[in-house]
């Protein structure tokens, strides 16, 4: 094990995309691979019990394509991260946090900027509505997803998204910005996400380390 002491702020990818860009499917794979922890918000907002006022704040707002309020959504990150490092599932010293679903506005984004150093973000783009409909259709079917079941509520997510979600890129304008073509097979979405790693210092560093 390395003595290096954790960083001060989590090593940070994130992945952005609209509704049904495939953030999820490339969360999981890369939380797969040894030194990447994936966190999705969506999946902790789903984990929690419906009978708890949180619980019902999430399917109150997720029902109607809406974003759950910012200082919830990011006081029950913040726990859950904690619970993460606590308990060793997550280690800031030796893997890269890779997070989907947050931030999703700009003003989470803020919020958690003393807390993530982002080293890029992955933006899974397809302008392609139609294409990403398609997807959510399937999914709801398939993961039994209420809110991709309403043709209303996915029009609502893609529109929350553009307003909401989108502007995160120009808030993390620059080099951090990897764009990649969503509608591309899986696995070439996961070629392009590593290509964008492994040219950062950071990779190089951790791949000399023996763990
Ligand atoms: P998808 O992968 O299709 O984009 P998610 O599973 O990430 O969907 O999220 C499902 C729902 O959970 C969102 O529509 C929203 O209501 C709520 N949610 C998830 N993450 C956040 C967040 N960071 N801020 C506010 N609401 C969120």
């Amino acid at each position: 094990m390395p003595d290096a002491p954790p960083p001060e702020r989590f090593r940070t990818f994130l992945i952005l995309g609209a509704p049904g860009s495939g953030k999820g499917t490339q969360g999981k794979v890369l939380g797969s691979i040894p030194r990447f922890h994936h966190l999705a918000c969506g999946d902790v907002f789903r984990s929690l019990d419906t009978r708890t006022p949180l619980g019902q704040k999430f399917v109150e707002y997720s029902s109607r394509g809406e974003l759950v309020p910012d200082d919830v959504t990011v006081q029950l990150w913040n726990a859950n991260v904690k619970q993460r490092v606590d308990s060793h599932m997550f280690k800031p010293e030796i893997d890269f946090l890779v997070l989907d679903g947050i931030p999703r506005n700009v003003e989470q984004a803020k919020f958690m900027e003393s807390h993530i150093d982002v080293l890029r973000v992955f933006h899974l783009s397809c302008p392609d509505r139609t294409e990403l409909a398609r997807r959510l259709r399937k999914r709801a079917l398939k993961d039994n997803r209420f809110d991709d079941a309403n043709e209303a509520v996915i029009q609502n997510r893609f529109a929350t998204y553009e307003a909401e979600t989108k502007p995160i890129l120009d808030y993390y304008a620059g080099d951090r910005i990897v764009d990649i073509d969503a509608s591309q097979a899986p696995a070439k979405v996961l070629y392009d996400i590593l290509a964008g790693v492994m040219t950062l210092d950071a990779w190089k560093e951790l791949e000399k380390m023996k763990i």
